[in-house]
């Protein structure tokens, strides 16, 4: 076993918590406003945020109440079905989000030469994956990297998703999805 990198992963994930309590919200709050400003408009549910955060439905819920309750959210029962609650950010939401105290650690990442960072990036997600895998979770990729991802379905929209049959804008393709699956390489 490598005794050195879990201890500074550690460290990093001990430096983050610490600093995600800005503004009077707690880390499970900034963690859902971060994932609702990344993800796809079918991965905005209290679901598939429960399922991307591994925490309890419980804790979720209290997250998003807190999180409406403060403005920065909004709650949509979709087509009158209270199973079906739709997630957006609200204005306020984005601009809190502007000074999200994480931007420290991004800006740390953007100070590294370019193929540092490539290499960091392949060898975290990785070790997410793999991590991911050992536990069920699910990867919540972006769709230029799915298998269920088509291109020129001939009705209009420049994408279309082949597994929720629904056409899909340059901006739907860049988001996070719940239902991601990787393209395999042939
Ligand atoms: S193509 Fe894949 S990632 Fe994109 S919306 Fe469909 S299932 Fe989600």
């Amino acid at each position: 076993m490598d005794t050195s990198i879990a201890p500074l992963i550690e460290r990093l994930s001990r430096i983050l918590q610490n600093d995600t309590h800005a503004h009077g919200l707690k880390p499970a709050q900034w963690e859902a406003l971060r994932y609702l400003a990344r993800a796809n408009r079918f991965s905005r549910s209290p679901s598939a945020l429960t399922a991307y955060l591994g925490l309890t439905k419980g804790t979720v819920s209290q997250t998003l109440q807190a999180l409406d309750r403060k403005g920065l959210i909004r709650k949509t029962v979709a087509d009158g079905d209270r199973r079906s609650v739709k997630l957006d950010l609200m204005k306020s939401g984005e601009k809190l989000l502007a000074d999200d105290p994480m931007a420290d650690l991004g800006s740390s990442i953007a100070d590294m030469p370019k193929a540092v960072r490539e290499e960091l990036g392949t060898s975290l997600e990785r070790l997410l994956k793999g991590m991911l895998d050992a536990r069920g979770g699910r990867p919540f990729g972006a769709c230029h990297t799915c298998r269920h991802l088509c291109q020129d379905h001939g009705e209009g929209a420049p994408h279309y998703c082949g597994l929720l049959k629904q056409s899909l804008s340059t901006d739907d393709i860049g988001r996070i999805c719940m239902e991601q699956e990787t393209a395999r390489s042939s």
